[in-house]
């Protein structure tokens, strides 16, 4: 047994059915059980040349399977009894017409040899009627169309049920199906009818290349619909007054908090015998600052899209100074630096491999290799400068760092989708570079996203402004120093 997803790849087939039941009127049910029989009447006894087993369903490839000889006799029978154009009628004949491969396509010959001209906005206003109501493999069309073909299969004898499952209650409930039956019967009548056509299509045999010929014909045939909704008013698309407002005032806000950091910093005493505490305590919240300022100027990076790296530092960096700080061991701060010197001092050696493999290299290549020398000997020579590729200088992740310092919560609803985002992960590229086509004929494909529409709004960067005032506080409680907004001096040590 195999899987076949319902709009994917029943539904194609399922096309005359859906079309029949789009009102969702319980009464075309009754009805096309009815245009069933009809047909069924139509085609007579003789079963010459058809194929094994056919059996009338109300699926395009069963009438596709209907021989040349017994096509003409159905079709003259139906107009004789003047029921052709209510079963197939004209709409559904422009519609099936549009894609000439289409199994069953002579069902509506009748309408192509009467001069109708096949107009493609008829066609796709029906068609995109019944496949919007019918994509749900759940709702109401799907539901009743497969209903319907679970009817002929009952009729013809083709299914059978033990008593345990087939009640006289379910029974009683099948009998009185579509018009007779309460609420509480037709869902369970339903809820059966769509159990047992899953089974019944994942034993059908043999892929049908219908399903795949109409999605991707309808990429020619019909466009794109996208969405037209503006953003909602407190929503602001980076250019109006209020943004304008609000950038001023996020700005003084951020220029305030590195005004107060950067005063603690020059004025703190560093402890110049041992300052590596101080450096790095002082590094991790001025690096943090310093992206947030930057944000600070350009709205169009406060979402989570873009802003996603300068969150994640803030979390990092928040989570980071925690352990530090509560572990209050001077070796984990000299770790800490060991750690990244130690990943200078690979670059150097892969810049030195680098160029003794070119044979030569140019002057900008060897200043940048200058520097980076600099900085690996700054604070004692590269012979002694290990280099640790594991993945954090303290050996242990950073969900457990942050569980250890109480920031759990923090770790798994802001830095792990900061993360998601900064990775490109499918999850973050799906909100954010794509859109979804409104046309059903599309079947919800996704379509790149214009990037005008990016939704801009301050709420990300007030958080991040927020986030960074904590770090700031915990850093002045860290190093001493004076509070200079008052506020929670030593409140949130970990
Ligand atoms: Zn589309």
């Amino acid at each position: 047994m195999t899987l076949v997803p319902w709009a994917k790849d029943s539904l194609p087939n399922c096309l005359w059915l859906c079309w029949q039941v789009s009102s969702e009127e319980y009464f075309d049910v009754f009805a096309t059980s009815k245009y069933l029989d009809e047909i069924e009447t139509g085609l007579g006894g003789d079963r010459t040349d058809f194929p094994d087993n056919w059996l009338l369903t109300g699926k395009l490839s069963d009438f596709e399977a209907i021989p040349e000889a017994a096509r003409s006799g159905l079709l003259e029978h139906l107009v004789t009894v003047g029921a052709y154009d209510i079963i197939f009628p004209e709409e559904f004949a422009m519609a099936l017409a549009m894609y000439p491969e289409a199994p069953g396509r002579w069902l509506v010959q009748p309408w192509l040899d009467t001069g109708s001209v096949i107009d493609p906005a008829i066609a796709e206003r029906g068609l995109r009627d019944v496949v919007g109501k019918a994509l749900d493999g759940r709702g109401n069309v799907a539901t009743r169309a497969k209903a319907l073909l679970f009817r002929q299969m009952v009729k013809a004898g083709r299914v059978s049920f033990s008593d345990k499952v087939m009640t006289d209650e379910l029974m009683e409930a099948f009998r009185k199906y579509p018009r007779d039956a309460d609420d509480e019967q037709k869902a369970r009548v339903e809820s059966h009818v769509r159990a047992a056509f899953l089974a019944m299509e994942s034993m059908s045999d043999g892929e049908l290349e219908w399903p795949a010929r109409f999605w991707r014909a309808n990429w020619n045939l019909y466009a794109c619909q996208l969405s037209k909704t503006e953003p909602a008013p407190e929503v602001l698309d980076g250019r109006s007054d209020e943004a304008r407002d609000s950038l001023r005032e996020l700005r003084e806000m951020v220029e305030a908090l590195w005004t107060g950091f950067a005063e603690a910093a020059k004025t703190t005493d560093p402890d110049l015998y041992s300052p590596h505490r101080f450096e790095v305590l002082t590094g991790l919240v001025g690096r943090a600052l310093r992206l947030v300022r930057t944000i600070a100027g350009y709205p169009l990076m406060w979402t989570m899209e873009h802003g996603a790296p300068v969150l994640r530092a803030l979390v990092e960096s928040r989570i980071i100074i925690r352990y530090l700080v509560a572990h209050d061991d001077p070796e984990l701060y000299e770790k800490f630096r060991a750690y990244g010197v130690g990943h200078l001092k690979l670059l150097k050696l892969h810049m030195e491999d680098f160029i003794d493999a070119a044979g030569e290299a140019g002057d900008g290549m060897k200043n940048y290799l200058k520097l980076i020398s600099a900085y690996v000997n700054r604070d004692q020579y590269e012979e002694f400068v290990s280099i640790d590729v594991g993945g954090n200088f303290a050996g242990i992740d950073m969900r457990r760092m942050a569980d250890e310092t109480d920031l759990g919560d923090d770790y798994r609803l802001l830095f792990q989708p900061a993360s998601s985002n900064v990775h490109g992960e499918w999850g973050a590229i799906d909100m954010n570079v794509f859109e979804t086509c409104l046309n059903p004929l599309h079947r919800d494909h996704r379509v790149l996203a214009d990037s005008d529409r990016t939704i801009v709004g301050p709420i990300f960067l007030y958080d991040l402004v927020d986030y960074a005032r904590t770090l700031t506080e915990e850093y002045f409680t860290a190093v001493g120093a004076n509070h200079p907004t008052g506020g929670s001096h030593g409140a949130e040590q970990a």
